[in-house]
């Protein structure tokens, strides 16, 4: 089909819930795509952060295609290998001890405010299941992951929204004790805020967190849907804040393209889960699993070093621009933000670089570079000379 024949299609029959850019994608190939009219483009997205090992991996096919041709589903009232092998790669290597997986980042999300609240009901009872969130943050897009979420615009048409969550300024402990109470059970951050805008936190600021969720007896969520899965040069951001924190979720970027994530989480939490208490369907699906195993697989010490490189040579390189629409860049590792200034808004920003073949994001009020962690030099020099003709 023609882009203008899919255009047509869509339009008609899609609810219009996405504001898409005029471009049908068709294939792929490491961090270059191409369109159904042979037009290619460079990416600086990964989908949106999906896409860890680009496109087209033949490892990552292999290992799907043959889960795939073994055992595509079964019920979770069943063992499988891949859901056991996924779950203990994550654990040997975070020092966190057990996992439940699901679909999603929302749904990875729910799961970790269900344990964190049923963990205070056996403990301590009704009454005490609010969570502190952060402003700016971002958690999802189910009802209530986006209470959770600490942004205004997420608060509207969906009434009424799950009620328990508060809201903190990032980097502000003191603004964290306003909001606290006797009913908290958990803090739940993103350490580099995603679609808020790029934003890491302070490590002294999340370490100090730590140590109050520690004294109140607090969970910890770590909110690691967009920084997990070696996105900022470790397996998970949380590896380089020196903090163990009792609760993580993963998803976008841990199976390579397919629908995954979940939740893992430290010893307190092993038994606060129990039959009945919390599933998916889908969560754990064997070919998705197997795709995660060689996803994590292929994260080794080796690809994060060059995370880091890769991250620092385009920090450095968009700033040696010096392009006026742009300020300086944040972020860690792979995933980096600039802030837009001048007259055109980042989404015109945006439009104006797909249209000459270079695919990026944007989150607040700034650009988004989220490319796929093997995007070659080359790769990137394309990309940047496409920023350069297009913004200067
Ligand atoms: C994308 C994202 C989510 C939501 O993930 P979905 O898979 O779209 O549900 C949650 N938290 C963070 C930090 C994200 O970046």
């Amino acid at each position: 089909m023609t882009f203008e024949e899919i255009k047509t299609l869509d339009e008609q029959y899609v609810m219009h819930s996405y504001g898409r850019f005029p471009v049908a994608l068709d294939h792929g190939k490491g961090a270059t795509l191409w369109d159904t009219e042979g037009k290619e483009y460079i990416d600086f997205t990964a989908g949106i952060g999906v896409c860890s090992l680009g496109y087209a991996d033949e490892g990552w096919q292999k290992a799907v295609a043959e889960q795939a041709a073994k055992l595509a589903h079964v019920s979770n009232l069943f063992y499988t290998e891949p859901y056991a092998r996924a779950a203990q790669k994550l654990c040997t290597r975070t020092g966190l001890s057990n996992v439940m997986f699901a679909n999603s980042g929302a749904e990875a999300n729910e799961a970790m405010i269900k344990l964190a609240r049923k963990y205070s009901f056996d403990r301590y009872g009704k009454g005490r299941g609010t969570i502190l969130t952060l402003r700016n943050s971002f958690h999802g897009r189910t009802v209530t992951t986006l209470a959770a979420t600490g942004q205004d615009k997420f608060h509207n048409y969906f009434f009424p929204f799950t009620e328990g969550f508060r809201y903190a300024d990032a980097n502000s402990l003191s603004s964290l004790e306003e909001v606290a109470g006797h009913d908290v059970c958990a803090v739940m951050m993103e350490l580099v805020q995603g679609e808020g805008g790029v934003l890491p936190l302070e490590e002294a600021y999340v370490q100090a967190v730590a140590d109050l969720c520690q004294k109140r007896d607090w969970l910890l969520l770590v909110d690691e849907v967009q920084t997990g899965v070696g996105r900022t040069g470790t397996l998970f951001a949380f590896q380089q804040y020196g903090i163990r924190p009792d609760a993580v979720s993963f998803a976008k970027g841990i199976a390579g393209g397919l629908p995954f994530g979940g939740v893992m989480a430290g010893e307190k939490c092993r038994e606060v889960f129990t039959p009945g208490t919390h599933g998916s369907t889908f969560g754990g699906n064997p070919i998705s699993a197997a795709a995660a195993c060689y996803v994590l697989d292929r994260i080794d010490q080796d690809l994060m070093d060059q995370v880091k490189e890769k991250g620092a040579y385009l920090r450095q390189k968009l700033e040696e621009l010096e392009l006026p629409c742009l300020g300086p860049t944040r972020g860690l590792g792979l995933m980096i933000g600039a802030e837009v200034r001048g007259e055109r808004t980042n989404q015109e920003l945006a439009a104006a670089l797909v249209s000459r073949g270079l695919l990026v994001l944007t989150a607040g009020p700034d650009l988004r570079f989220l490319p796929p962690l093997v995007i070659t030099r080359e790769e990137m020099d394309k990309g940047l000379a496409i920023l350069k003709a297009t913004l200067s």
